[in-house]
């Protein structure tokens, strides 16, 4: 039986873990977070649900639209009239459900943090910060491409230039996520969900009209690239509270019960590079892939989901063939 360790349980290395374990593959997922999703995120707070990271997913691949609209992702999938351009869809308590819903029956290994990587005559060994060790025929490696640079970067002999290159030219722009627990409903307009642009705020979402938090109303501001890129090092609930102080108008102060920050270094490509996936030149196979792999600008910042699933897809074509 082959086998293959996948480095990341975000939505292109589950797509891909989900193929290769269909085929018989023998597959571990490892993933140095609590649970799985990656940017699929979705927090609980007090009563409530919001989403931190994708808000709402569009396709335009018929690959990505019928696997949306199949038998096997209605549980978790459901339409969004947010997007005046077509359909959008978002997880049914949250996005993070997505992410649920394909790690079904997978082996996954979470709070694992994968710290070096090995190559040995017939496969590959990597240790995590737990001390753990993995073995198999294949690697993916499906985190984000400076990421990838750091976890390489000691092993500089398992990488030649020419794949060096392919990771760098990958871009991502930071975002700052501020998730408001409220103790009543905002001014949100239905659906609830806004492109606001302003100088410091890109998107505001009311998660109860969303449908992910019926029980409390709660909302998910995402700042702009150029808030996100000032305040990415500094004091985040001060960040917080500045972005909240310009959305009076939407959410009243007076509503407002309490306010988390959450930072991402790697929010959403720029940059991509042009193949769905990039395969190493080492003798025992290693691909990189993810959201960053398989596109052009510019880009739709709605179809990073879609460029992650058919990343992962591509990946686990190769390594069948
Ligand atoms: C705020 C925000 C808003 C967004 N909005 C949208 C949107 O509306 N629509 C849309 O389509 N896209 C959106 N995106 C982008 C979308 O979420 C991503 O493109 C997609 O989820 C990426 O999937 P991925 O599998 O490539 O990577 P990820 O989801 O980043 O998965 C990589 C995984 O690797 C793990 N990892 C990293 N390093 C290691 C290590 N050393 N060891 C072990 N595990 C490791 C991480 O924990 C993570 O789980 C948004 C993203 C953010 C942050």
């Amino acid at each position: 039986m082959s086998s293959c360790i996948i480095i990341g349980a975000g939505m292109a290395g589950l797509t891909a873990a989900q193929q290769l374990a269909g085929r018989g593959w023998r597959v571990t997922v490892l993933d140095k977070g609590r649970g799985v999703g990656g940017r699929l995120a979705t927090r609980r707070l007090t009563n409530g649900r919001a989403d931190h990271g994708a808000q709402v997913i569009r396709a335009e691949s018929a690959e990505f639209r019928a696997w949306l609209t199949s038998a096997d992702t209605e549980a978790a999938l459901a339409e969004w009239p947010v997007d005046p351009a077509g359909t959008g869809w978002i997880g049914r308590d949250g996005m993070n459900r997505v992410a649920k819903q394909l790690a079904d029956g997978l082996t996954i290994e979470t709070e694992q943090t994968v710290t070096s990587v090995h190559m040995e005559p017939d496969g590959w060994r990597v240790e995590t910060k737990t001390g753990q060790s993995f073995q198999a025929d294949a690697l993916l490696c499906i985190i984000p491409a400076p990421q990838a640079l750091t976890l390489f970067g000691d092993a500089s002999n398992l990488l030649r230039s020419t794949d060096r290159d392919a990771l760098q030219q990958i871009q991502y722009e930071p975002c700052l996520s501020v998730l408001v627990t409220l103790n009543q409903s905002g001014s949100i307009p239905a659906p609830g969900g806004l492109w606001l642009d302003r100088p410091d705020i890109a998107w505001l979402a009311d998660n109860q009209q969303k449908g992910i938090s019926p029980d409390q109303p709660t909302a998910t501001i995402l700042a702009s690239t150029a808030f996100s890129q000032t305040h990415l090092d500094g004091d985040l609930n001060a960040a917080g509270q500045q972005l909240l102080a310009q959305l009076t108008d939407y959410l009243p102060a007076e509503a407002v019960a309490d306010v988390q920050v959450h930072r991402w270094r790697y929010s959403q490509v720029t940059q991509a590079y042009p193949e769905p996936f990039h395969r190493a030149a080492t003798t025992v196979p290693l691909l990189f892939g993810g959201d960053g792999f398989g596109g052009a600008a510019p880009f739709d910042p709605h179809l990073n989901v879609e460029r992650a699933f058919l990343s992962g897809r591509r990946m686990a074509d190769a390594l069948l063939a």
